[in-house]
């Protein structure tokens, strides 16, 4: 047997043991650096030993967060195509940065990107990057913004950086993720500074607030809107948003990890209404589309914003920029990430992704009324996507006992959040394998781990006489 037939064979145990392992990992940290903790060898060995070796030595400390019943976070699987067409990628080993580097990754994530932006529904000459993540897609989304409103008080922020340039206003809901807070730091623009917009009960940026928060201040403008809290996917209202923004000529970024895929379906569509009005937006590929990871979209409104942001100009770069990846992307080096997103969509069709994202959410929802039927249990969110935050014996440690009861029983794993002030079980349903019996099985390790967890202390053992 070759190498890569030995390897495939062992992608296919691994994949096909993903809907009935034990979903947490069997070893923890500590037993893993053991096993791996070993001196470089001197001489080279065998491959086909290393890889039998390393899957082997591996497979106890994997987390089974590509089944069906991991519902920790917010993380998709991977759909079979996408994952075979990452194989070619890999395969093929190309540096996708230009046309004259890889025509054939270019064109095909060029094809990537036109479908994601037709399925989002977000301008068709919109411009694509594809990048890492949604924290490394609201950078790049904050780079534009960045260029674009000191451009437009005549400052060349790329030429002249940020020393001695106008102060530029940035405003964000309460709920803001920490990758935008990560995003503001890595383009200079801080995280103190930021203009804290109050949310609504279920963390969605009340548009009357940011409108109130605007008219407080002037000059370069940037609002950091969400579509998808990570704890309730609660959606900011968009159209209200960038409709108060446009008075103030302020740059709306999106940061849309996994919310924004609700575009793609038409009942949930009005959920991110107004998102296409916005100037940039960071999309996760490798949470709700399931493709592998890692893998996101970096979209502008404006390309020569983006461009201006991004771009790099060499010698040996031929071609013209708007086609070249390196353009829209922080690495020159870089594999065609895009490629596994062409064949995710074109595997699942336009109908294919609606089903994927009302699926998820319909699931969430059956959670819901499950645990809503449920003595001492409280469904703490709105549940507009396809996250659950629950409460249990409304208490904080009957609550993270929950999570660690769950986590320890093998059928599920989900994680603890805090929303609110308050610990909660978060849900996030975001993997195109979970079916309903899934959600009945964690529905049934919820409740068993809640009646351990409230079950009264055994009573003391009776003290002898003394
Ligand atoms: C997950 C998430 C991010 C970060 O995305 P990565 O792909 O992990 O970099 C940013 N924003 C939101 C709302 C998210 O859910």
């Amino acid at each position: 047997m070759t190498l890569l037939e030995r390897t495939t064979r062992l992608a296919h145990a691994w994949l096909d043991s993903l809907p009935s392992r034990r979903v947490g990992p069997a070893a923890d940290f500590d037993a893993m650096q053991a096993a791996f903790d070993v001196p470089l060898p001197e001489a080279g060995e065998d491959p086909e030993r290393i890889i039998s070796e390393l899957a082997a030595a591996a497979e106890p400390g994997l987390m089974g967060s590509a089944g069906p019943r991991f519902f920790g976070f917010v993380m998709g699987g991977t759909l079979p195509a996408g994952l075979a067409a990452d194989w070619l990628v890999t395969s093929w080993d190309q540096v996708a940065s230009s046309t004259t580097m890889s025509p054939a990754s270019m064109a095909i994530e060029g094809t990537a990107a036109r479908w994601a932006l037709d399925l989002l529904g977000l301008p068709a000459d919109a411009s694509v990057g594809f990048v890492t993540g949604a924290t490394a897609g609201n950078t790049v989304g904050l780079a534009a913004a960045r260029h674009h409103v000191l451009g437009e008080v005549g400052w060349d922020v790329e030429a002249d950086g940020l020393v001695g340039a106008p102060p530029v206003r940035v405003l964000a809901g309460d709920e803001v993720h920490v990758s935008v807070l990560s995003a503001l730091r890595i383009v200079g623009l801080g995280e103190r500074r930021i203009v804290r917009v109050p949310v609504d009960g279920n963390g969605a940026m009340r548009g009357d607030a940011l409108a109130a928060a605007l008219r407080e201040g002037g000059g370069p403008t940037i609002v950091c809107a969400q579509a998808g809290n990570v704890n309730t996917g609660a959606v900011d209202p968009l159209e209200e948003i960038v409709e108060a923004a446009r008075e103030h000529g302020a740059w709306v970024h999106v940061d849309g990890a996994f919310g924004l895929w609700a575009a793609a379906s038409p009942s949930l569509a009005p959920l991110v209404r107004g998102a296409a009005e916005a100037d940039s937006w960071a999309v996760d590929a490798h949470k709700w589309l399931n493709a592998p990871y890692d893998c996101a979209l970096a979209v502008v409104g404006r390309p020569e914003a983006h461009r201006a942001a991004m771009g790099v100009t060499a010698p040996y770069l031929a071609g013209g920029p708007e086609h070249n990846m390196v353009s829209y992307v922080p690495e020159m080096s870089r594999r065609a990430r895009g490629v596994p997103v062409y064949a995710a969509l074109r595997s699942l069709g336009r109908a294919g992704v609606a089903d994927l994202v009302e699926g998820c959410c319909a699931h969430a929802r059956r959670l819901a009324a499950a645990m809503d039927a449920e003595p001492g249990v409280e469904v703490l969110n709105d549940v507009v996507l396809n996250q659950v935050l629950l409460r249990f014996s409304g208490d904080d440690e009957v609550t993270r006992a929950v999570v660690a009861g769950v986590q320890a029983g093998g059928d599920a794993w989900l994680g603890g959040t805090v929303w609110q002030g308050r610990a909660a079980v978060r849900v996030s349903v975001s993997n195109w394998q979970t079916t309903e019996a899934d959600m009945d099985r964690l529905a049934g390790a919820l409740r068993r781990a809640h009646a351990a967890a409230a079950a009264p202390a055994p009573a003391p053992a009776p003290q002898a006489a003394s």
